[in-house]
């Protein structure tokens, strides 16, 4: 068991904390042009944008998936915007009764972008109500109860529904049958994460230049989240400690410090990896013998952790288990072990 780590503050988790509170809204970009990056989903969205708007119709149900941080809530904004109708945004989790869902349909406008995020955590007598409200646009309502309950069908507005979520395959087949339009998003490359740590430096007044930009851009996961939350930390190393402008220098002197490589990898992802190296001889262990292991939660290791691990080809997932690669042990500095069961597999 490594020691407990403050989880909820790690500077390095794509999932959204109080520290952002401030400046994630005046981050966003309100347009698709300002969007950075995920070019296949943006040229996508452009068509059927034009294609709804020529046709005078609502956009069709969207399906937004990839790992938390990379745009979603964002590109839903966007979306609403480029249609010209109001956005509205819940989650999964915060629709608990199937009356919660029912308000906010009757409530929507026509043409409005509903959006729900983590949308795989709504219970099934919740979709049940969305399925025709999706297809038909009407709601079937049970009046009264026993013998003398009888069913209405009510009209909803003709609305967007925009789904997001960080695991589409835990959405059940029916739901995600009802989407007209799945756009998976991607990491970002160094590159396009430094095109968005400029656009917020501008934003926020802070001077920086483009080896600074990358070098925050390369710590920052491929995550447009955490890439902002490093800008505003390195600035307040720039400001109490340099002249203020944040250069490459100064961006390494102020990373180092919050213990983050040059890869972006954080003390929790080195012990991870390393007690998969040294418990477990590089693997394949089981993710839930893994989260016991380093007290963390399965769902947490799975959608939090891994899915950067995974895309520098760092960690593997085979039917087995996780296993470590070689170029993860390179990266720890640590000689694979000929005998282990794991060698065979790299
Ligand atoms: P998600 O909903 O996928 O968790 P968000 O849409 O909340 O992610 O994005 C997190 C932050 O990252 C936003 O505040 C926004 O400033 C920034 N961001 C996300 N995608 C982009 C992008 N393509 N271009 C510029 N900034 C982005």
């Amino acid at each position: 068991m490594i020691e407990e780590m403050d989880f909820e503050n790690r500077i390095v988790s794509p999932e959204y904390n109080y520290t952002d509170s401030d400046t994630e809204v005046s981050l966003r970009p309100k347009t698709l042009d300002e969007y950075i990056g995920q070019d296949k989903v943006k040229d996508a969205l452009t068509v059927y944008i034009k294609a709804a708007k020529m046709r005078k119709e609502s956009l069709d149900h969207c399906l937004l998936y990839g790992p938390p941080g990379l745009g979603k809530t964002t590109l839903a904004g966007i979306i609403a915007k480029e249609m010209g109708v109001n956005l509205r945004v819940t989650s999964g989790p915060a629709i608990e009764k199937q009356g919660d869902l029912l308000a906010i349909l009757t409530s929507l406008n026509e043409g409005d972008v509903l959006f729900i995020d983590e949308i795989h955590r709504l219970s099934r007598n919740i979709e049940e109500v969305l399925y025709p409200a999706m297809e038909d646009f009407s709601l079937d309502i049970i009046l009264g109860k026993g013998p003398s309950a009888r069913s209405i069908r009510l009209d909803v507005p003709h609305f967007t529904l925009i789904g997001a979520t960080t695991r589409s395959g835990q959405l059940t087949a029916p739901l995600r049958d009802r989407f007209g339009v799945l756009l998976r998003l991607e990491m970002y490359t160094p590159e396009q994460l430094a095109k968005i740590v400029i656009r917020s430096s501008n934003i926020l007044g802070i001077e920086i230049d483009t080896e600074g930009a990358l070098e925050i851009a390369s710590r920052s996961r491929g995550t447009p989240r955490i890439a902002n939350r490093l800008l505003r930390r390195v600035r307040d190393i720039a400001q109490v400690e340099f002249d203020g402008k944040i250069t490459l220098d100064v961006a390494r002197n102020a990373l180092s410090r919050f213990e983050i490589d040059e890869l972006g990898l954080d003390d929790f992802d080195r012990k991870m990896l390393s007690v998969i190296v040294n418990n477990y001889g590089g693997g394949p262990v089981g993710l839930e013998t893994l989260s016991a292991a380093v007290g963390e939660e399965s769902v947490t290791i799975e959608d939090v952790y891994e899915p950067y691990l995974i895309q520098i080809g760092f960690l593997a997932r085979t039917p087995r288990g996780r296993c470590v690669t070689s170029a993860a042990y390179d990266h720890l500095g640590i000689k694979p072990n000929s005998d282990s069961a794991q060698t065979s597999l790299l």
